[in-house]
């Protein structure tokens, strides 16, 4: 069993063939897919798939590419789709200091003012965060909120380290199967219980793929990189990452919402 723990199957790189994409990760043995809406046009398209396909969940917040786009009006609406049953992660959000698609100073801004949305929803947090390590420690220590996932993580043992201190949870993408990521001294150090594997799906395609779409079908390679570099069998990773997103994701939803309910006590 596998887990693309973040994934864009609502991207238009789908529109063409998604339901084949879903098949291919089916038969791959993908059991959950969590599919990341990063700015409002894809929010309920991103839900849709998530209706239709019972792997696959959703999480939406805006991505610092898009932060341009925030506002008073727009964070409404965002709090309007938080309750759907299959939004289970809050993001993501963050800072892109590589590309720089939106100003710094409206990143930051996007980037405070979603975490207590994602706080008051109690939804994990995804992370993004490119060239900016200082940066996004500095304000996820002050956030001091739980959990956090940092999504495609590409920072060094160094950081690693402060954010596990911080209590995040670190996932890998298909990076870790090019020669120079840096990821595997990273990987040895790191508990697994900490780890998620994901594909960041259709960008980042993992060795033999890389340079083409990638979809979550490959979340396989990363796995089994990622089993190679712990030197432990496949098939225990891949058990105790599927734990991890089911406790973190899965559960936390179905626990919260029985709370709303009033049919149990919140943890
Ligand atoms: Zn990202
Ligand atoms: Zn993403």
């Amino acid at each position: 069993m596998f887990v693309d723990s973040h994934c864009h199957l609502e991207m238009e790189e789908y529109d063409g063939d998604r339901e084949a994409v879903l098949g291919r990760a089916r038969d791959a043995g993908v059991s959950y897919m969590l599919t990341v809406a990063t700015e409002e046009r894809y929010f309920s398209k991103a839900l849709e798939i998530a209706e239709g396909h019972p792997s696959v969940y959703a999480a939406l917040g805006i991505h610092p590419h898009n932060a341009g786009a925030y506002s008073d009006a727009l964070e409404e609406r965002i709090r309007g789709y938080l309750p759907h049953p299959k939004v289970v992660g809050y993001g993501e959000v963050g800072l892109d200091f590589y590309r720089n698609y939106a100003p710094r100073k409206a990143q930051m801004e996007a980037f405070r003012r979603q975490i207590p949305l994602a706080r008051a929803s109690g939804l994990p947090l995804i992370i993004h965060s490119r060239n900016t390590r200082a940066e996004t420690l500095q304000v996820l220590k002050e956030a001091a909120i739980h959990p956090i996932i940092i999504h495609c993580y590409s920072y060094d043992l160094d950081t690693a380290r402060k954010l596990l201190d911080l209590g995040a949870f670190l996932s890998i993408p298909g990076t870790v199967t090019y020669r120079k990521s840096g990821l595997a001294e990273v990987l040895r150090y790191v508990p697994t219980e900490r780890l998620l594997s994901e594909t960041d799906a259709p960008f980042l395609a993992p060795e033999p793929h890389r340079g083409r779409r990638n979809e979550p079908a490959y979340v396989c390679r990363v796995v089994e990189e990622i089993a190679a570099i712990k030197g432990s069998a496949l098939e225990d990773i891949s058990a105790l990452l599927a734990g991890t997103f089911a406790s973190l994701f899965l559960d936390r939803k179905e626990r919260r919402s029985r709370g709303a309910a009033g049919k149990g006590p919140l943890p």
